[in-house]
């Protein structure tokens, strides 16, 4: 039983550190709702950029006989605009993409696009379709996130997430970079000098730990200043009660 809980916690985080996952409904419903659907519970509806990854989104989508298939996430809205995929507005489409005699347009209104995920030869195939048929939203869920890379860009590619990181930083998670501390752009002033001083080139670890240094440094000294006030206070206090203690009772005269 333990080893069961285990096993299918490890599951749940090896998925997470993984690229992006695939999801779908089992309601059928038109591409804008389907959409919808996917904006609400996952990323959006998929987006496909090359051939294997075509080819992994139908090998997890269950299998189906017959139409419904499945929506994805390119559209067009008129018969002459180019084919363009939502979230990333690319318009990859690769050589084989399109079922045997698609996109066909049908009556002129074949604005979506469904992907065939059956046992044909068609399978993993697309044909443009009316937008307002229903079929089963195929949506992706992303695991890049703001916080995935320290400076750089996150890039997801089939079960892996890269960092492409900012000239300058290096790392896993492009944690490790230089900063430049003072002024970019020193002017030789009339009187022979710079104008300002040398800028340093400091890595961001150190300029974190100087200011760390810094933030210690500040604690230590409002403490032994509270501890100073409350010093001087506690004397005033035994200097006045000292003071009372001599000074005599006040007589009242009737
Ligand atoms: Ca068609």
């Amino acid at each position: 039983m333990t080893w069961s809980i285990l096993f299918i916690l490890g599951s749940l985080l090896t998925d997470s550190a993984l690229g992006w996952t695939y999801h779908y409904s089992n309601n059928t419903m038109n591409w804008t709702q389907a959409r919808q659907y996917c904006t609400t519970y996952y990323t959006d509806l998929v987006v496909i950029q090359n051939q294997r990854e075509n080819d992994y989104l139908v090998s997890t989508l269950p299998e189906k006989n017959k139409s419904p298939y499945y929506w994805i996430g390119i559209t067009k809205k008129t018969r002459t605009e180019t084919w363009t995929w939502v979230g990333n507005n690319s318009t990859w489409i690769g050589n084989q993409s399109w079922a045997e005699n698609e996109p066909n347009n049908n009556h002129s209104t074949e604005f979506c696009v469904e992907i065939y995920v059956n046992k044909g030869r068609n399978r993993g195939k697309w044909n443009d379709e009316k937008c307002s048929f229903s079929k089963h939203p195929a949506c992706y869920k992303a695991q890049c996130n703001e916080t995935s890379c320290v400076r750089g860009k996150c890039q997801e590619t089939i079960e892996n997430t890269t960092c492409l990181c900012d000239p300058g930083s290096t790392g896993d998670r492009c944690e490790t970079g230089f900063l430049l501390i003072g002024s970019s752009a020193l002017t030789c002033a009339a009187t022979g000098d710079w104008s300002g001083p040398r800028p340093t080139c400091t890595s961001y670890k150190q300029a974190l730990m100087a200011l760390a240094g810094c933030g210690a440094f500040s604690t230590l000294c409002c403490i032994c200043l509270c501890w100073a006030k409350h010093r001087k206070r506690n004397k005033l206090a035994q200097v006045r009660q000292s003071e009372e203690a001599i000074t005599p009772p006040s007589e009242v005269q009737g």
